[in-house]
């Protein structure tokens, strides 16, 4: 069966035609269209280790689309001869509010309510929609399957996805924690559990992903108790720009002494802070690990500050679940990169962790056991595949519609 994966952005586009089975699954042919709605939006579509680049007008998403799809079926770099080989289409769609527990086939009434989540996600929903329609459009015969971001942490409790606030905010305007990636926190922990012989219905797992978003989960008998992104994807640990957990008098504070709207204190806390903010040059882990060996101290704090904030949420998760057998680390940064690895995972043996900074440093981008043999509790880096969530949930959805 062939998927094609789609995650609309307000201005790019990804995607992925994977070739599925139920059990294996296969990248036929993956890429991006970014800037789009300008005159010089750029496309990249990769097959194996072909790449090919364009750079030409595209003006919305249904185009973009029509690029993807012309690129698919091109004699020279693409992977099928028809669209009709295209068995149906998995979007990723950030926002599902209280709406969905799991992924859903596309009709009328999930794009109704995604339509409604638009005001909770209004950078991300109604892009996603946008990709929805034009596929709908371009397509009308092809099965249409949502995922959502938020749907896995569907099972927090009440105590936990609630904020201290006037109830009558939760029933005005449904604030409340929702949580984010979702489907990296799912598919991580999944995975662990088969690699390592556990059984998830029985287990508490921490899952680390961290990457230019990050977000910690506590994940009880399979099921997420908790999480550290909430009602939007700000909160939680510091990120590559986005200032996760400060305090909520700040925002007040800088917009009177900062002379900021909404815009402008929105901008600041998502933009402008987070790993980028406090080292003043770079959002990105790479540099910031480069610069801190070098003796930088503003790279330094940033990285500290970060794995210090993720050593805190695996406390306090290992506290709410009275115990922790599994700490996953994933995401860009938890795949690959040891010294934050380290930071983070050292001096955890109170809690049972007996690290290995050996097996650490020399594992990168693998799914591998970075603790001792005889760790009471595991410490696993595990590469994540939120596109091959999607594309496994469109087939299972699919098949059995
Ligand atoms: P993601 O959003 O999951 O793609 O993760 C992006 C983050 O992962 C960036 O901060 C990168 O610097 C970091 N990252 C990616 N590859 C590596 C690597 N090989 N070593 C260290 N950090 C990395």
């Amino acid at each position: 069966m062939k998927i094609l994966v789609i995650n609309c952005g307000s201005s790019s586009l990804k995607y992925q035609v994977l070739e599925m089975s139920s059990d294996s699954s296969k990248v036929l042919a993956k890429g991006l269209v970014e800037r789009i709605g300008s005159q010089n939006a750029g496309h990249t579509h990769k097959v194996g280790d072909n790449k090919y680049q364009f750079e030409k007008p595209i003006i919305d998403h249904t185009e973009a689309i029509k690029n993807v799809l012309n690129a698919l079926i091109d004699p020279t770099m693409g992977v099928i001869s028809s669209l009709f080989e295209i068995d149906a289409v998995g979007h990723r769609v950030a926002h599902g509010g209280d709406y969905f527990f799991k992924s859903v086939a596309v009709d009328d009434d999930v794009v109704a309510k995604i339509e409604k989540c638009c005001a909770l996600a209004p950078l991300h929903n109604p892009a996603n929609l946008l990709g929805i329609r034009a596929m709908a459009k371009l397509m009308p015969d092809t099965s249409q399957v949502a995922v959502f971001d938020t749907s896995f942490h569907q099972t927090m409790p009440d105590y936990a996805y609630m904020y201290a606030l006037d109830y009558s905010f939760y029933e005005k305007y449904k604030i409340r924690r929702y949580g984010f990636h979702g489907t990296s926190h799912k598919f991580v922990a999944e995975k662990a559990c088969k690699l390592l012989g556990m059984d998830i219905n029985n287990s508490k797992i921490i899952t680390c992903h961290l990457g230019n978003g990050s977000s910690i989960t506590a994940i009880k008998n399979g099921k997420s108790i908790d999480t550290s992104m909430g009602f939007t994807p700000l909160e939680g640990v510091p990120m590559g720009t986005r200032c996760g957990n400060i305090d909520a008098g700040l925002v007040t504070f800088l917009m009177q002494n900062e002379g900021l709207d909404a815009d402008g204190i929105n901008s600041l806390l998502n933009k402008k802070s987070g790993l980028q903010g406090l080292s003043g040059f770079s959002s990105d882990c790479r540099d910031l690990v480069e610069s801190m060996e070098q003796g930088n101290n503003r790279a330094a704090l940033a990285i500290k500050k970060l794995a210090y904030d993720v050593k805190k949420y695996i406390g306090a998760y290992a506290a709410v679940m009275n115990g922790v057998d599994l700490i996953i680390l994933t995401g860009g940064i938890g795949e690959n990169s040891t010294p934050v690895r380290e930071l983070i995972c050292s001096g955890l043996d109170y809690l049972g962790v007996d690290f290995d900074f050996d097996k650490n440093t020399q594992s990168r981008g693998i799914d591998t056991l970075i603790c001792k043999d005889g760790s009471k509790v595991k410490v696993m880096a595990v590469t994540t595949d939120e596109e091959l969530v999607i594309a496994t949930d469109t087939m299972n959805i699919v098949k059995n519609k």
